[in-house]
């Protein structure tokens, strides 16, 4: 029996994000073990474990419960290595084959600390792992995977969704769980296929699906499966599905953001382009450009300073 690992950074996401995926590989006979990698805040951890084992009854899941703190103002560091060593065990305990989990640049720390931690996990474990990154938060860069949604795994989500009533009473994420459903069947065919893809014999009649990016560490390379649709039984891609990584940014988190610094902004705005770096780079010559601006920047500079003060 193949093993799923989905890692949940919080009670509720493994409902919103994958819950018809994990449905349809429980009922192809994979053993589906949620790790849950955190309970929320301490003073909440009873209600929301008492929640998370609700929908998990409701799903037919394993539960994994950590205790990590992925919370603002927690150690996020230590966290994640305590995250990636657990979860490196757990794959070697159980012959887990398949990880799936939110993608680094979800827009949560506490989402960004859990793929960190899978990133480490998946990179270091001693036979392939396939991981399936999903997004909640933000904007998937780049998905590949597409898995249509069954009508018996989305009443049975809804369900799941409906044992948080903290979470929903707070802010009625069924709505969200909706809209992402029918976003990913319109848009994200489109952005795994390539625009004008759709209607695709492959993709006809998909109204609800979820989303994912499949990657593998194969012996310290790292590689990314082709476009495809989860096919019913759900299946990870033969050996000749793959080919290596050809855009690094896909596995990175928002620590690359600092690219993009305020001088740089004010530069390309100098230059007469709309705020961005990539067309400065992309520019030809763009040194020889810049030492155009820069002495007149400077001159402007010196002119103003210069510059009798008026008076009022
Ligand atoms: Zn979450």
């Amino acid at each position: 029996m193949p093993t799923v690992i989905h890692v949940s950074p919080h009670p509720d996401d493994e409902s919103i994000a994958a819950p018809c995926t994990l449905l349809a590989l429980r009922d192809a006979g994979w053993r589906v073990i949620n790790f849950a990698a955190s309970l929320g805040r301490p003073e909440v951890h009873a209600r929301r474990e008492a929640e998370l084992r609700a929908a998990l009854d409701v799903a037919g899941f394993e539960l994994h419960t950590s205790r990590a703190a992925i919370s603002r103002g927690d150690d996020l560091g230590s966290s994640r290595k305590a995250l990636s060593f657990e979860l490196i065990t757990l794959i070697r305990d159980t012959g887990a084959v398949l990880v799936v989990g939110p993608h680094a640049r979800d827009g949560h720390h506490g989402h960004q600390t859990v793929a960190r931690a899978i990133r480490q996990a998946v990179w270091d474990a001693p036979r392939p792992v396939t991981w399936w990154m999903w997004s909640i938060w933000a904007d998937l860069p780049r998905p590949t995977l597409v898995a249509e949604c069954a009508e018996k795994h989305l009443d049975l989500g809804r369900e799941m969704l409906d044992c948080y009533p903290g979470e929903t009473g707070r802010n009625d994420y069924r709505r969200m769980q909706e809209s992402l459903w029918t976003l990913n069947a319109v848009r994200g065919v489109e952005k795994a296929f390539g625009f004008g893809s759709a209607p695709d014999a492959r993709l006809r009649g998909i109204t609800h699906a979820e989303l994912f990016t499949e990657v593998r560490a194969v012996r310290r390379r790292w590689q990314v499966a082709a476009p495809r649709v989860l096919g019913a039984p759900p299946t990870l891609p033969g050996d000749t599905g793959w080919r290596d990584l050809d855009d690094i940014s896909l596995l990175s988190s928002t620590r690359l953001r600092p690219l993009y610094q305020p001088w740089m902004l004010s530069l390309s705005a100098r230059m007469g382009w709309p705020g961005r770096y990539d067309e400065f780079a992309s520019r030809p010559r763009p040194w020889r450009q810049l030492r155009r601006v820069v002495p007149a920047a400077a001159r402007s500079a010196w002119s103003r300073a210069w510059e009798k003060p008026r008076r009022s």
